[in-house]
């Protein structure tokens, strides 16, 4: 019999069926149904004691009692107005939303299971609830007509199960007719779910690994190594040429960095050749590190502060080597956390240069803040030059 976490376990036919009848309940009054499969696996201790966090214990999410910290309501609230001080898009989005629904139906995780709490605006809700609650004048007279609710134990373990089924995509967010980002909404509420000692594992392990050794899948800097010389013979085994292999290379003009899954399994390993192959045609002067050995960052599914943390390798790691610029391999949230966080984050990188591609000249102004190039872009720009001969 297939587990919950194998593809075995479920039947076309259930995932098919998507039932959109709301439930008879208000949302307020609906608990959450843990079900096997339905839910993520808690952060294990060992990893949060790793990382410093707080209340590191083994817990499971079906148990009744999530041996919360002592005046864990305190916690949140005092987590929260810190945020709502700091951060002047979470007040914003907890104040703004008119609920005209144009993001309903835009959440895959809603489309995928009709419930309706996985709407984003609702996602928000249950944020906001608590936010008008406690933080405005018309929630703390008004409480449930206003839209308030009080911070129960039945809260908190909705926010975990919800904000753990938001990807981050921000796909609602483009179609908000006042940009409210509930990716945003789902980090803080995450955020404050950490004050707790609230992690899933799949997140939280790979931080933890991350960490330690400055990837998500704890490959030591040897074991790094030893996999890109596979690669450099797999490549010579395939086309009879022997690519450089310039590892933790002072003084080289670009560093390069890329998910870490590129370095283990298919297809991401094929990305990787084809990096190294490039590199190798094009005669670049650039290094691969050891110790920056990830560009992804499950900091962006953790907290603000995490993020900052797996990111400050890319520049202090720049810095160490020498080089003049950085470019970047593929990865959707490496490049959500180096386009929109980094620069403030970890810079300013003024140490750096504004990147100049060495094959056209091209200066990529838009990454004058950066100082980090996607491959994507500084590949087309070689094509468009001419400078590749591609077979058609
Ligand atoms: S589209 Fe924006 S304003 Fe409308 S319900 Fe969604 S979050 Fe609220
Ligand atoms: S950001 Fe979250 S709520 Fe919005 S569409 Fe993506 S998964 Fe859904």
């Amino acid at each position: 019999m297939a587990k919950p976490d194998e593809p075995g376990y479920y039947k076309q036919e259930d995932l098919l069926s998507v039932d959109l009848q709301p439930p008879r309940t208000g949302w307020m009054d609906t608990e959450v149904d843990f079900r096997p499969g339905n839910f993520i696996y808690p952060g294990k201790a060992k990893n949060l004691q790793v990382l410093d966090l707080p209340n590191a214990r083994e817990w499971a999410v079906t148990d009744i009692d999530w041996q919360l910290p002592e005046a864990w309501q305190k916690t949140i609230l005092d987590g929260m107005a810190e945020r709502l001080g700091k951060y002047r898009s979470f007040k914003l989005f907890m104040d703004t939303c008119v609920r005209c629904g144009a993001c309903a139906d835009k959440c895959h995780f809603f489309i995928g299971s009709g419930d309706p709490k996985n709407m984003p605006v609702l996602r928000a809700e249950l944020l906001r609830s608590i936010y008008r609650k406690d933080f405005t004048a018309l929630g703390k007279v008004f409480g449930k007509m206003a839209g308030g609710r009080k911070l129960t134990e039945e809260v908190i373990k909705e926010w975990f199960y919800y904000f753990y089924q938001c990807t981050e995509c921000r796909r609602c967010s483009v179609f908000c007719p006042f940009g409210i980002d509930t990716a945003e909404i789902t980090m803080m509420g995450r955020e404050l779910l950490g004050l707790l000692g609230l992690y899933v594992n799949w997140v939280i392990e790979p931080v933890a690994n991350c960490y330690k050794f400055g990837n998500h899948l704890a490959i030591q800097p040897h074991g790094l190594v030893d996999t890109l010389e596979f690669m450099v013979g797999d490549i010579e085994e395939a086309t009879g040429i022997k690519v450089d292999l310039p590892i933790n290379k002072k003084g080289a003009e670009i560093l390069f960095f890329t998910p870490s899954g590129d370095f283990v399994a298919d297809p991401g390993i094929y990305t990787c050749m084809a990096y190294m192959v490039l590199f190798h045609e094009l005669g670049i002067d650039y290094t691969w590190s050891t110790y920056a050995s990830d560009g992804g960052n499950f900091g962006l599914f953790t907290s603000h502060e995490m993020m900052k943390r797996l990111n400050a390798k890319i520049y202090s790691e720049a810095e160490r080597l020498g080089v003049k610029w950085i470019l970047g391999g593929e990865c959707g949230h490496m490049w959500r956390v180096i386009n929109q966080y980094m620069d403030t984050m970890n810079g300013p990188a003024d140490f750096l240069e504004i990147p100049k591609s060495m094959v056209t000249g091209t200066v990529f102004e838009r990454a004058s803040s950066t100082k980090v190039v996607h491959i994507m872009e500084f590949l087309a720009d070689i094509i468009h030059h001419g400078k590749l001969k591609l077979d058609p």
